[in-house]
């Protein structure tokens, strides 16, 4: 049995993944409940050039008003909350907020994205504001091209991203963030691929414009920008305590219409297993939205 007061879908997590299908649930005449804890990934980018429809760039903040302002237009109102519990009730879903708050809906959407594990070292927002550090190559590579990079994290996974830096710039360091000895077939790929490797560094300084580090001789090098490439964390929490099936990184595994393996729930965005771009945010949004419109009782018009 389904309780009158549930709502169609409980939408957690307001970046552009959740805010899009807000926007697409709303415009079906549906009513949704958006919960966001108010730390979207958008809101580190200072001006992204490869977002569809804005030639000049915006940067995230910006991008995030406008999803909010045009979401909000059709009646969607975002409550900031973290949820901290996902449990199935007979008819749907119920969610618990950090404040105690409980929501109820047929169906639950997971937008909550990643968090990357950034360097420790208070500068980093600036840092990255100003472009001396970048934590997406796929998203702002081509603004580093054809200056001196360095890609900052564990030796075999940094090699990767080294070789895809390599796209933009001859001018690629590979700084190890840990003690892996390198062996001659790694140090003949790198030679390979024109990739200087460089010891772990016993500091990482930002003077204000740059970043550089600092070798275990004393010496200091500086970069045009450096890329950290230290992983990130599934924020897949709730709907893996609820047994939803997640890949290696913990990331969701979800069908063509975005749903997880719990009948229900869907997830979009970051959160979800596949490449972790704005765009791609918002198509799992329009078709998770649209299913989810879809698997609903038809809400006929008088
Ligand atoms: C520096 C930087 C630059 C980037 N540049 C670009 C670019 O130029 N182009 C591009 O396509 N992509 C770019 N990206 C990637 C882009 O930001 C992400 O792909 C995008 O934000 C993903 O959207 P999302 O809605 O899935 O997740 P997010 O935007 O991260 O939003 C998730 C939301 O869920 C909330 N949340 C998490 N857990 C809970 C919870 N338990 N309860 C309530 N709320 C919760 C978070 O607080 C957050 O508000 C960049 C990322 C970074 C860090």
């Amino acid at each position: 049995m389904a309780y009158p007061q549930f709502k169609c879908c409980i939408i957690i997590g307001a970046g552009p993944a959740g805010m899009t299908a807000a926007l697409y649930l709303s415009r079906f005449h549906r009513k949704v409940t958006v919960v966001d804890a108010g730390n979207s990934r958008a809101r580190w980018i200072p001006q992204s050039h490869n977002c569809p429809g804005f030639p000049a760039g915006l940067s995230g903040d910006e991008l995030l008003a406008r999803l909010h302002t045009q979401a909000a237009q059709y009646g969607t109102q975002v409550t900031r909350a973290r949820a901290s519990q996902l449990e199935r009730v007979d008819g749907g879903f119920r969610v618990t907020d950090s404040g105690g708050e409980q929501y109820h809906a047929r169906t639950v959407l997971l937008a909550t994205g990643i968090e990357d594990v950034l360097p420790p070292q208070p500068w980093v927002e600036k840092a990255v504001g100003c472009g001396a550090l970048r934590l997406c190559a796929i998203c702002d590579g081509f603004e580093a091209s054809d200056g001196d990079l360095a890609v900052y994290g564990p030796l075999h996974s940094a090699i990767e991203h080294a070789k895809f830096m390599r796209t933009y710039s001859a001018a690629v360091t590979l700084v190890q963030s840990d003690d892996e000895p390198v062996d001659a077939q790694l140090r003949q790929r790198a030679d390979e691929l024109g990739i200087v490797l460089m010891k772990k560094p016993v500091d990482l300084l930002f003077d204000g414009e740059r970043c550089g580090f600092i070798g275990s001789s004393g010496k200091r090098y500086d970069f045009d920008t450096v890329y950290p490439v230290l992983g990130s964390r599934s924020q897949a929490n709730l709907a893996i305590e609820l047994g939803a099936r997640v890949d290696e990184g913990n990331e969701l595994v979800v069908d063509a219409h975005q749903m997880t393996s719990i009948c229900g729930l869907y997830a979009i965005g970051d959160v979800v297993s596949a490449l972790n771009q704005i765009s791609v945010a918002v198509g799992h949004a329009a078709v998770a939205a649209t299913a989810i419109h879809n698997v609903l009782p038809r809400n006929l018009r008088g």
